[in-house]
């Protein structure tokens, strides 16, 4: 049996088109059941539905052998693991899925000047849930802050003065725009990845690399 992770929401549904490229139907709508795990048209092969944030552990520890994540929760669960960002041990990271596509950048209040705060060198408070990735960038940078970790709705930590800025996702921006914040720096851009388990790659080889390559070849397609 072959056990691929996936998040509900953007993930799942991006996920879908790629899934039957590669002749693979999900048998239940999670917008519908409650299973968390759902049967495939190949016998061989289930979905687990986990948190979009958990999907890096489950792969890594074994409870799937492959899944997907974003870019953003790569970087952050690399780091949690003491492994720098991106070496997660026994995860490998053969592909770049070109889906649930969005950027990492700095916001602030349309009344900060950030590019003047950075120029002065004044230390910046910046609210986010993506503090490795900020931290980096900030000093990669030379910007001094003091980081806040929050785990959701940072749009409000510049409105409520929780923060001078955040580092957030943005896809249209419009979340931005409806909270008065503009978008100042753009750190990186995002997309889901595949990984797969290390150890598994090695005892289920054959069909785990026929999945792999079959993602490839529908990346391609959809390109
Ligand atoms: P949860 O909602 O369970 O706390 P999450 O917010 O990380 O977790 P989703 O909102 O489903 O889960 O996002 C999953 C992934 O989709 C993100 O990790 C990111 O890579 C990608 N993504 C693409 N566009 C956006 C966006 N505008 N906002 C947030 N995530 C986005
Ligand atoms: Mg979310």
């Amino acid at each position: 049996m072959i056990t691929l992770a996936l998040s509900k929401g953007r993930i799942f549904d991006d996920s879908l088109p790629l899934l039957a490229a590669a002749g693979i139907d999900v048998l239940d709508d999670p917008e519908k059941s409650r299973k968390l795990i759902l049967a495939t048209n190949r016998p061989d092969l289930r979905v687990v539905l986990v948190r979009a944030s958990d999907v890096p552990t489950y792969v890594q520890h074994g409870g799937a052998d492959l899944g997907v994540a974003g870019l953003d929760v790569l970087l952050e669960h690399g780091a949690e693991d003491g492994a720098g960002g991106t070496g997660n041990t026994g995860l490998y990271r053969p592909l770049d899925l070109c889906i649930a596509r969005c950027r990492m950048s700095v916001a602030t209040r349309e009344d900060f000047d950030y590019a003047s705060a950075v120029r002065q060198g004044s230390r910046i408070r910046v609210a986010t849930k993506y503090t490795q990735a900020a931290r980096q960038h900030f000093a990669a940078k030379g910007v001094h802050v003091d980081l806040i970790k929050l785990y959701g709705s940072m749009e409000l930590a510049p409105l409520t003065g929780l923060a001078d800025a955040i580092v957030d996702l943005v896809s249209t921006g419009s979340t931005l725009k409806a909270n008065r914040l503009v978008e100042v720096e753009r750190i990186m851009d995002i997309s889901a990845r595949l990984v797969v388990n290390a150890a598994a790659l090695k005892i289920k080889r054959e069909p785990l690399r026929a999945l792999i390559d079959a993602f490839e070849q529908a990346v391609g397609a959809q390109r």
